[in-house]
């Protein structure tokens, strides 16, 4: 790699595709991005090998080749870093046997995760990669938040805990939303609603997670597409006991058919939306179960925080559908909350601000960008890197660096 290298490809390996993006980090612009989808499947790539080759295929044919100089590093999203990892790491051979002993808590994400880690390795050997976790924005919750009211013993002998997920998201957002502010992370507290297709919160105090709603899985907390969410474990028992479902049955249809489909049958809240308009019960009634939990999430981080500063969405549902922000925050007023309707109306790709002025907490609506996120603790991880080794250098040769001089 050469020192001016200045580009980070990351990688976001899933179960069954791989998205990709080539940032410039001298400018955060965005070189290259692209989606292989299908693998495994009939009419995609065989497996998560031919995946990348495919990757490094249409960057040569863009004239970013993998075996650029200007490539400086690859970034790749790992889902599960358990309590391990609380900070963007440096891939080796011990990092990566660590995050295999991570698969049975994440068994479908972490195996996809490292087959593209590995697949990378062997086009670049040289080049360092990073892994950015999902889980590593939430290590920072206490105790309190991150254990469930179990028997410690079976909770620790098999690693059960409140790990929570989407923290780049999290992470990026409530630094954006101190920047929306025109305030330190560290001065803030922050609650960040992420609602995509997969949702969380998080209460966010002077920029560390204090707590999250998903859980040791992404099962848990928020009403989502396709996830029930919060549930009576019993229920779990129950359909075991009286319908005579299977744990992988019971797995299905809390992760696959539950949620928004489970309740009207679509997990698009542009579908919910427009049918609710139409005079639909159940997309109505999905959409009012969507908002319940919802409030019931800000109600309770607004305890946990006991001073919120700004309450804001983000993720595919919470930057564009304007009903769902006004719905979540309706008769909040005495809490401080409030959206003001000509605001919340406008369509833009930037953060901005949907409260009225003067309000007591700032709603806002704070686009997210987990590549951007990824790319950015990359680099800055090689960069100290390349820093430290040239400061080391300089000291054995007698010429004072930042670390020779101390
Ligand atoms: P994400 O997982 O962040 O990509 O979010 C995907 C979800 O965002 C989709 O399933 C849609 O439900 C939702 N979404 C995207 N655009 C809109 C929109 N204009 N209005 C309402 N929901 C939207």
């Amino acid at each position: 790699m050469s020192d001016r290298a200045t580009r980070v490809l990351v990688l976001n390996s899933g179960s069954s595709s791989v998205k990709y993006q080539l940032l410039d980090m001298r400018d955060s612009s965005r070189l290259a991005s692209g989606l292989v989808e299908h693998i495994g499947e009939p009419d995609g790539a065989a497996d998560h090998d031919a995946a990348l080759k495919t990757v490094a295929d249409e960057l040569k044919r863009d004239g970013l080749g993998l075996d650029s100089e200007e490539l400086a590093a690859i970034g790749h999203r790992v889902v599960h870093g358990g309590l391990t990892f609380t900070e963007p790491t440096l891939i080796d051979d011990t990092v990566l046997a660590e995050i295999e002993s991570l698969v049975p808590l994440a068994p479908l994400h972490n195996p996809a995760n490292l087959t593209g880690i590995r697949t990378a390795r062997s086009l670049r050997p040289d080049l360092p990669q990073v892994a950015v976790f999902d889980t590593a924005f939430h290590t920072t919750m206490p105790e309190s938040a991150a254990r469930y009211a179990i028997d410690v013993e079976t909770a620790d002998a098999h690693r059960i805990r409140r790990y929570g997920f989407h923290g780049t998201s999290h992470a990026y957002v409530s630094r954006k939303s101190a920047e929306l502010l025109g305030r330190e992370p560290s001065e803030v507290n922050i609650i960040v609603l992420h609602l995509g297709n997969g949702a969380s919160a998080s209460a966010v105090a002077g920029g560390r997670c204090v707590d999250t709603s998903m859980g040791l899985t992404p099962l848990e907390g928020l009403v989502m597409g396709t996830r029930s969410g919060d549930i009576d474990p019993a229920v779990v028992f129950h359909l075991g006991r009286v319908a005579g479902m299977s744990l992988d049955e019971v797995d299905e249809l809390l992760n696959k058919k539950s949620g928004l489909t489970g309740l009207c049958g679509a997990n698009d809240m542009r579908e919910i939306l427009r049918r609710r308009d139409e005079g639909d019960g159940a997309a109505r009634l999905a959409f009012e179960i969507y908002i319940h939990r919802l409030k019931k999430y800000i109600g309770a981080y607004i305890a946990v925080l006991g001073r919120v500063d700004a309450l804001v969405f983000t993720a595919g549902v919470g930057e564009n559908a304007a009903p769902v922000r006004e719905a979540a925050v309706a008769g909040l007023e005495g809490l401080g909350l409030a959206v003001d309707a000509e605001r919340n109306a406008v369509r833009s790709g930037l953060p901005r601000v949907i409260s009225p002025d003067g309000a007591r907490v700032t709603v806002a609506v704070v686009p997210t960008d987990e590549e951007l996120e990824i790319a950015q603790q990359t680099y800055r991880l090689i960069d100290e890197d390349r820093k430290n080794s040239k400061n080391s250098k300089n000291s054995k040769t007698g010429t004072t660096g930042a670390t020779g001089a101390a």
